[in-house]
């Protein structure tokens, strides 16, 4: 009838609109929220931790002489284990934990219900976990480490702040050898 295909277009018009949305905040290599998704859905928990008197906390990391990867196996292989890497953080996360692909190899967790102890402890294990168990790729079974940055919410931070203290201290790390977690310090 008619009024069944009519149902139908606003169905789909709907479908449609739901999955440009979702695109607008995931990337497209990984499935985790690209760096807008994770803004939009990390202010809002930032607010609601200030609000209620939580403790809140950001992690950043990136992966060590990634390019290196890239340069033996290629991109499509480097690919590969961003995707794996981004699957892996899923797993150890907790479903609250907001996932991100920020930038190139760089990656944000933000840690709703976390303080600065209980995060480098998270970030520790995730550290631990990616320089233990390989990645499967076309090229075989390939190992990174990641270096780590991480820092919790203090009275005047935006997420934006927060996110910087983060990666003060993922460069620390870097400096400091890579492949180890540093956090912020004056907190
Ligand atoms: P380090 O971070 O330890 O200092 O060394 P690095 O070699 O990882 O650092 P750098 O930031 O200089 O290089 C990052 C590389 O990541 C450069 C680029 O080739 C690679 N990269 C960035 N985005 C992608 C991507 O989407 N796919 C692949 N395959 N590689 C990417
Ligand atoms: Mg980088
Ligand atoms: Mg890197």
């Amino acid at each position: 009838t008619k009024f069944a295909s009519q149902v139908a277009v606003v169905l789909e018009n709907a479908r449609l609109f739901k999955e440009t949305q979702t695109q607008a905040i995931t990337d497209a290599l990984t499935g985790v929220y690209n760096r807008r998704g994770l803004h939009q859905l990390g202010d809002f928990e930032l607010r609601r931790a200030r609000r209620i008197n939580r403790p809140f906390c950001a992690m950043i990391f990136d992966i060590d002489h990634f390019k290196r990867i890239n340069d033996h196996y290629g991109h499509k292989i480097g690919d590969q284990v961003l995707q794996k890497l981004a699957e892996r953080c899923q797993k150890t996360s907790r479903t609250v934990d907001l996932i991100s692909r920020h930038g190139g190899e760089e990656f944000v967790i933000l840690l709703p219900e976390t303080n600065l102890e209980s995060a480098s402890r998270v970030a520790e294990r995730l550290r631990q976990s990616i320089m233990n168990e390989s990645f499967p790729t076309d090229a075989g079974a390939l190992r990174v480490t990641i270096s780590v940055g991480v820092a919790e919410t203090r009275e005047t931070d935006t997420l934006h702040t927060l996110i910087e203290r983060a990666d003060v201290a993922m460069y620390k790390a870097k400096g400091a050898g890579r492949n180890r977690v540093v956090l912020d310090e004056i907190n």
